[in-house]
């Protein structure tokens, strides 16, 4: 019978009942624990805030499965040799599906002249139809494509960014600059490595129309954060940020203040505890009946 270590304390309540159930659905019969002598665990279901950081001594640990998407807290633990795999979560994917869909619509709609209107201001103008503003996203994995489904959907014409070649959509170098010129909307969804740190930077800012819109719901890294104060006063109109080199987004941050920044707590997408928990069973079974893993994550690449 597998041993499951559950290493993220804080989380434990969530999972309590949700991991026990799922993997007793996914027919597997094992022994879920948040305590064990390390030689004995099997599987590490994980969070990069867990005090576990040393994975030397899980000598028969099959994988240390990961409750978030993002990785970049642990992919460079010298100690963790075991595979590992990221959190693709059907909730997750819907959390963020809805943000992005709400703040684009916020902002191909205009909403805010009529949420905050002291002066009764009357101004018949409609907006321009989806099938008018282009979007784009940087990052074409999970999350971006699902958004990327939904905005077409909506008829938004969606152009995707990603670091392979892909049918119908942008990448590299020429790619990225074709994607940033077209973008009234753009959405950020990379994962944080060290080829995607500021990757947004003054040069790439300046490449965006005049009144664009960014969403950042990816991590804060990918943004120069002075390029892009600096661009508020050019380029961009508005720039909606959920997440943020230093969280939580320090009080005295620009961003806080600056009447053309959207700040939003990194909430637009968890992982749901009753639909990860299915997740992480499915890896389980897979691991106990030699398949290989969902969702591994490739080390060198960084996600
Ligand atoms: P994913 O499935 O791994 O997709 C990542 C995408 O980024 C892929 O399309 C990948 O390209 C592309 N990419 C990676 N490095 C690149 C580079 N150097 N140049 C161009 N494209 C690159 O990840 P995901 O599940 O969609 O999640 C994306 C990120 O969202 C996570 O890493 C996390 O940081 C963030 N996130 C935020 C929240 C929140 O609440 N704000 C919640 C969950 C996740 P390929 O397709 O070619 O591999």
């Amino acid at each position: 019978m597998p041993l499951i270590l559950f290493a993220a304390p804080s989380l434990w309540p969530e999972y309590r009942d949700a991991l026990p159930r799922a993997v007793a659905e996914a027919g597997i019969k094992a022994q879920i624990v948040t305590e064990a002598p390390p030689e004995q665990v099997d599987y590490i279901v994980y969070a990069p805030s867990s005090p576990l950081q040393d994975f030397t001594p899980y000598t028969r640990t099959k994988a240390v499965l990961n409750l978030w998407a993002g990785v970049e807290r642990i992919t460079g633990n010298p100690t963790l040799t075991q595979p590992l795999t990221r959190m693709v979560d059907p909730g997750l994917t819907e959390g963020m599906v809805e943000w992005v869909v709400g703040h684009t619509l916020r902002h191909h709609l205009g909403m805010d002249r009529h949420i905050v209107n002291p002066g009764h201001i009357w101004d018949p103008t409609c907006p321009p139809l989806a099938r008018e503003r282009p979007v784009t996203i940087l990052g074409m994995g999970a999350l971006g494509s699902a958004c990327a489904d939904a905005l077409r959907a909506l008829n938004f014409p969606v152009t995707g960014w990603s670091r392979s070649e892909k049918p119908g959509q942008l990448h590299g170098e020429d790619g990225l600059r074709q994607a940033l010129s077209a973008a009234q909307i753009l959405i950020t969804l990379l994962p944080k490595t060290p080829e995607t740190d500021s990757l947004l930077n003054a040069a790439r800012l300046a490449l965006l129309p005049q009144g664009a819109v960014i969403l950042n719901p990816g991590r804060g890294a990918l943004i120069d954060d002075d390029a892009l104060l600096a661009a508020l006063d050019r380029n961009i109109g508005h720039a909606t940020l959920d997440v943020f080199r230093i969280e939580p987004l320090p009080q005295d941050h620009p961003f806080w203040t600056h009447p053309r920044v959207t700040v939003t707590p990194h909430i637009a997408a968890d992982t749901r505890a009753i639909t990860a928990a299915r997740v992480i069973a499915e890896n389980i079974r897979r691991g106990e009946t030699g398949e290989p893993f969902l969702h591994l994550v490739d080390r060198a690449r960084g996600y």
